[in-house]
């Protein structure tokens, strides 16, 4: 415990400051849970209903104290939830860190070690709360110098919610400053939606005649000292980039910025406000059965749930962001989730608003759009794919935004529609050839014949390859045909000749066949002469309608 957290604290040394966001966003998580109990229990409010953050500096304790009238916590809470680290994924997480900081960095925000990064500035952290709706006498205190021991007790706390006092280290006591405090939070945490308050401090001149000079005092008046709205019920054109980036990171636990996103206030029949971030980088467990959505649900800007399925489909899973509903009841639960006609209208609302964005990234000239593709593509390419065989309607949409690799190029970059423009005179099909891995691609001999001939063929290495083409029987018009299946016929790129040849051989080597086919007879279904060799003497096909043995071992992996 100790070691993990000196390398928590150390991997987000070059990045102090944002142990206060981690901290506020806790304070705001702790509110949205109130606001969320109090929709069936509104004695919880007890009668303070305006929901807070404020921040005390105290400089003679050297202390910063960060409090919340959110939910606050039990004993066994705080034990449970402040004590622990990485949670139930401490192992998991350990046997990740690579010791390269920004990747480590990004790992811990996955993982969630908000609540710690106190210690980066505090050599002991107290944590004083009362859960909503128990007697002032059930409160607790929680301490810890962060070395992963801590003392509890009960005490008496009249203020519902929690406050969390760090007594910070000797150089970290630039943040007792009110400006420097200040400027963190217009950073990180401008887009809270809970007004986040100081003391207000006031110039006082000194005394007419004495030596001493004026000086900032704090006076007893709280000064809310961010826009306290939620960002996403925002003007567009009031939102900076930065200000998108930032509230990004924050929500997702991403240290990396977005490739880019979408913001809209749609209307009509189901109405709703969409956030929707494509990342940068693909999560470890993006292809895990147990990868969640990344969708978080609000109703009328009241937090409802994360990880909300059946809002974005599944091929989609990648996306990050925030729905807010205006004609969602406000007590929705995940089965209702499923049900509503609302929920289905948003979803496909989201899927076409991703497709769009990412269309727009990859048909743009500008460089920095097209290398944001490009990333977008080798981290998430192979998901997307699934959707071919998943969202029937977009399927046009999803197939325009596919590449591979071909017999002309070794990188992923040709699309299907490129792929026709390059097509020869007379073909009439894209060929395309599905395999392990590129060199086994390359080298198959399902491909002399094309090479021969001068014919591109498409060359396809991820796993889903298989299982999502079949699901695209064309393009544009323009059928797709595996190499690897059936008898290709090349129609009027054979020439007479060459049928021919091969009529006769059939003809003569009849006797051989004959002989191949009984000795193989358990083994193959045909045995028959070919055209498309040119240097083998013999290759496998399967049969135009079977599964493909790539296929038939990817469905036994997956249990089926
Ligand atoms: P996360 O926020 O990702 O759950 P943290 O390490 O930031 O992880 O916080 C751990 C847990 O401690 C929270 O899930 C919550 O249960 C509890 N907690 C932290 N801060 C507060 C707070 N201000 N009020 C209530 N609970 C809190
Ligand atoms: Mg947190």
């Amino acid at each position: 415990m100790a070691q993990l957290l000196h390398l928590v604290t150390h991997s987000l040394y070059s990045n102090p400051e944002i142990f206060l966001r981690e901290l506020i966003s806790n304070a705001s998580d702790a509110c949205d849970k109130l606001r969320f109990e109090g929709i069936n229990n509104g004695a919880l409010y007890e009668n303070d209903p305006d929901l807070h953050v404020r921040i005390t500096l105290d400089k003679d304790h050297k202390t910063i104290t960060i409090s919340d009238n959110g939910i606050g916590l039990t004993e066994s809470e705080a034990i449970d939830n402040l004590g622990t680290i990485a949670k139930s994924g401490t192992k998991d997480f350990m046997s990740k860190l690579t010791g390269d900081q920004k990747n480590d960095a990004q790992l811990i925000g996955q993982f969630g070690v908000g609540f710690y990064s106190g210690f980066i500035v505090a050599d002991k952290i107290t944590v004083e709360s009362r859960r909503a709706g128990e007697p002032a006498s059930n409160g607790v205190r929680w301490i810890s110098g962060g070395t992963g021991d801590f003392d509890v007790e009960q005490i008496s706390k009249e203020t519902r919610g929690t406050d969390i006092i760090l007594h910070l280290r000797d150089d970290a006591v630039e943040y007792l400053e009110a400006w420097k405090v200040k400027q963190i939070v217009n950073k990180y945490s401008d887009h809270i939606s809970l007004p986040i308050q100081m003391r207000k401090e006031v110039w006082q001149e000194a005394e007419e005649g004495s030596d001493e000079q004026g000086k900032m005092v704090m006076t007893d008046e709280w000064e809310t000292i961010n826009s306290a709205s939620a960002l996403w019920t925002r003007n567009k054109k009031d939102i900076s980039e930065e200000q998108y980036t930032e509230f990004y990171k924050q929500f997702s636990h991403d240290f990396e910025a977005p490739l880019a996103w979408s913001h809209n206030r749609v209307e009509g029949s189901t109405e709703y406000t969409q956030l929707l971030y494509i990342p940068a980088k693909a999560p470890h467990d993006l292809f895990t059965r147990e990868q969640k959505s990344g969708i978080k649900l609000y109703v009328k800007r009241v937090f409802i749930m994360d990880e909300a399925e059946n809002l974005m489909p599944s091929y989609l899973r990648f996306v990050k962001g925030i729905i807010d509903s205006a004609d969602l009841p406000l007590n929705v639960s995940r089965e209702l989730l499923q049900e509503s006609k609302d929920v289905r209208t948003i979803r496909e609302g989201n899927a076409r608003r991703v497709l769009g964005l990412l269309d727009t990234m990859a048909k743009s000239e500008d460089k920095e759009q097209q290398d944001k593709f490009a990333t977008f593509y080798k981290e998430f390419g192979a998901v997307l794919k699934e959707g071919l065989g998943e969202d029937f309607g977009n399927k046009d949409k999803i197939a325009k935004l596919l590449r591979f690799a071909s017999t002309n190029t070794d990188d992923v970059t040709v699309s299907f529609a490129d792929y026709k423009a390059n097509m020869k005179d007379g073909q009439d099909a894209i060929y395309y050839l599905t395999a392990e891995s590129l060199a086994a691609a390359k080298n198959s001999p399902q491909l002399e014949l094309f090479k021969k001939k001068g014919i591109e063929v498409l060359l396809m290495t991820d796993r889903v390859d298989e299982w999502a083409l079949n699901f695209l029987t064309d393009f544009d018009g323009t059928p797709l045909q595996s190499v690897a299946k059936g008898a290709v016929d090349l129609g009027k790129l054979q020439d007479e000749e060459e049928k021919k040849a091969a009529e006769t051989a059939a003809e003569t080597l009849k006797p051989t066949l004959e002989k191949l086919s009984s000795s193989l007879k358990d083994k193959a279904k045909e045995v028959r002469v070919t055209t498309r060799l040119v240097d083998s003497p013999a290759c496998l096909v399967v049969g135009d309608q079977d599964l493909s043995p790539q296929l038939v071992r990817m469905l036994k992996q997956a249990g089926q």
